[in-house]
């Protein structure tokens, strides 16, 4: 079966791909199934904005779609940057992490704890919609550490690992990461919801 990912970033296509193989499910890229969508990300949560853009490749390409939102939540900010993490103000990723510290430069150590979350979506064309939540808790540091990664990752800290995303090599991350986590989810509901629908096609 041919499922959509309403994103063109091979990285995660090749993440999901790797991880839905088993359940004979072939992940296509946007530009692979001919369409292209750029929905307004305008939900409150994190799942609202992976449905927004599930439904949005499922309408364009016909084709089940699945969708991803992810993002820093931290507990001292109110859940800042949370949903807003690619945009919270302009420059590249590391203006952004600064600014991140910038907010942050008179919480102490044991206030600063924060959550990575990512939902991810799936719509299928007969209208049924799924969504799942990977959550991967640590803290923010006072300063970057490490070279790795990406966005926030330098300032990312696993107290479990004693080290940061950033210093963490990738397929560690890629084994308890906050997508690693909703994908894992995304897996065993996919395999119900198509077990489900064979079940109703007898
Ligand atoms: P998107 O879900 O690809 O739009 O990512 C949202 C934003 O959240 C990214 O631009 C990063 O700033 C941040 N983010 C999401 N996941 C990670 C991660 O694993 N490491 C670091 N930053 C992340």
């Amino acid at each position: 079966m041919r499922f959509v990912l309403a994103s063109n970033n091979q990285k995660k296509k090749g993440e999901m791909s790797a991880i839905l193989q088993g359940l004979g499910i072939e992940v296509l890229s946007m530009e692979e199934a001919g369409v292209h969508t750029q929905p307004e990300e305008d939900g409150d949560t994190f799942e609202e904005n992976a449905l927004i853009k599930a439904r949005a490749a499922c309408k364009a390409s016909g084709l089940p779609a699945l969708a991803d939102d992810s993002g820093l939540a931290v507990d001292a900010l109110g859940g800042a940057p949370g949903i807003h993490s690619a945009r919270y103000c302009p420059g590249s990723d590391w203006d952004r992490l600064q600014f991140l510290l910038h907010n942050m430069k008179d919480i102490p150590r044991e206030k600063r704890s924060a959550r990575f979350v990512s939902a991810v979506a799936c719509v299928f064309p007969d209208g049924t919609e799924r969504v799942w939540r990977g959550e991967c808790p640590g803290l923010v540091l006072e300063e970057p550490q490490g070279q790795g990664g990406f966005g926030y990752d330098p300032v990312f800290y696993l107290p479990e690992y004693q080290m940061t995303f950033a210093q963490m090599p990738g397929e560690e991350k890629n084994k308890i990461s906050h997508r690693a986590r909703a994908m894992a989810q995304c897996a065993a509901g996919l395999a119900e919801e198509m077990k489900g629908k064979e079940e109703e096609k007898k």
